[in-house]
């Protein structure tokens, strides 16, 4: 049996997805921004596809900008509010320890410009408060990035609750929301967000396109230089086929999200009390505000690349960490950022589920994972030490 359980670092197309590409290859292949007719049918499509994101997000349709993936999106949000704020002098920025790296890596370029950067505590529970956001402002707070929900351990952050703190001390707030769109329910305006951060791949779209939500009258700073694309924001010719399929794998997502979650969060559900009864064990992350398809676990004694090549063989693509830091030897700077210590975070496995998942998938989960766990705690020193005494267990 395969069984993908990877949807955190990518997902399968939608036939929806696809079939809303196909045209665009073909049939309706003008520049949009051609004035004939070919290019005004491509650009009433790529309006139209506009209009499609921004119902689901809650805005209109002039606060879309499209993107080629959250990547862009986060460097681009982050990259406007810290210009802004250089402008005015304000060059503090607040985060949290654990996001993604498109976040982290941008916040360290602006801290070797100049930028000064809070990074949050999170809690042990994988989750950071409002009010430690409105302790953290100060008079020169130029921005506020946390992400909506987290990629590796599945926590679900308090954004509505951070958007009103930030919006009353008058701070932009950005959102990385690549794991929550089409996954829950958002609104920008409800939840005060001026930047929101978005990514097809994620929700059954198609990789290398995105979009970023920018209230209206925020002033974005462009990433590309050249044509008059995305309102003068974002130059280069539209990735239409890349756009259409992603308007439609969010609209689908977005119409079957309560049944998706019920379905998803059922197999998260069990996946966990399974699990769990592996001795030795944690789950990482709080186990209400998490991700329906999200599932993550530490293993004392093993380690978490030997658990993915044994699962794999087994037919199980999961992932210990997130894909990017997957391939180094450092453990996740995430399960770090929650208080795990790096004996234990080295023995990491993340499955992420989605609605193409099934029962029968979960079961035969539920039978590979402890009988590898297993075989690799026989072969492994730290365990003889920890079975032995030698070694203090932490879980
Ligand atoms: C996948 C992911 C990204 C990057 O999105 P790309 O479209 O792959 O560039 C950013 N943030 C989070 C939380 C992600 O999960």
């Amino acid at each position: 049996m395969q069984v993908y359980a990877d949807n955190a670092a990518t997902t399968k197309m939608s036939k929806t997805a696809i079939d809303a590409m196909l045209p665009y290859f073909d049939a309706v292949y003008g520049n949009p921004s051609s004035l004939h007719t070919p290019g005004q049918k491509a650009k009433e499509a790529l309006e139209d596809a506009r209009a499609t994101v921004a119902k689901c997000l809650g805005c209109e349709p002039r606060e879309i900008i499209f993107t080629s993936g959250g990547s862009e999106a986060d460097n681009q949000a982050i990259r406007s509010a810290a210009r802004l704020g250089a402008r005015k002098g304000k060059k503090h920025i607040i985060s949290t320890a654990f996001e993604h790296h498109a976040v982290l890596h941008t916040l360290q370029k602006l801290e070797e410009e100049g930028f000064e950067v809070t990074l949050l505590d999170v809690h042990e529970n994988g989750l950071v408060t409002a009010q430690q956001v409105k302790e953290a402002i100060r008079p020169d707070t130029c921005l506020v990035t946390i992400m909506y929900a987290n990629n590796e351990i599945g926590t679900i952050q308090p954004i509505a609750e951070i958007g009103a703190v930030c919006q009353e001390a008058g701070v932009p707030f950005h959102t990385d929301a690549v794991q929550a769109a089409g996954h829950l329910p958002i609104d920008v305006k409800k939840e005060h967000i001026d930047l929101l951060s978005l990514s097809a791949h994620k929700f059954h779209g198609p990789k290398g396109v995105g979009a970023l939500y920018v209230r209206r009258g925020f002033p974005l700073t462009n990433l590309i230089e050249g044509g008059a694309q995305e309102r003068g924001k974002r130059a280069g010719t539209e990735n239409l086929p890349g756009i259409r399929g992603m308007a439609a794998a969010l609209a689908e997502s977005c119409a079957n999200m309560e049944a998706n979650a019920r379905k998803v969060t059922a197999m998260r559900d069990r996946l966990i009390q399974g699990l769990r009864q592996i001795p030795h064990s944690a789950v990482n992350g709080d186990l209400t505000h998490r991700l329906p398809g999200n599932v993550s676990f530490c293993f004392e004694g093993i380690e978490g690349e030997s658990l993915l090549l044994l699962l794999d063989a087994q037919g199980v693509a999961a992932s210990s960490g997130s894909a990017c830091t997957s391939g180094s030897l450092d453990p996740s700077h995430v399960l770090l950022a929650i208080g795990r210590v790096h004996d234990v975070a080295h023995g990491s496995l993340r499955l992420s589920l989605c609605e193409y998942n099934t029962e029968e998938e979960v079961d035969h989960i539920l039978e590979v994972v402890p009988q590898v766990v297993q075989y690799l705690r026989n072969m492994s020193p730290v365990w003889r030490d920890l079975q032995t005494g030698k070694r203090q267990y932490i879980l």
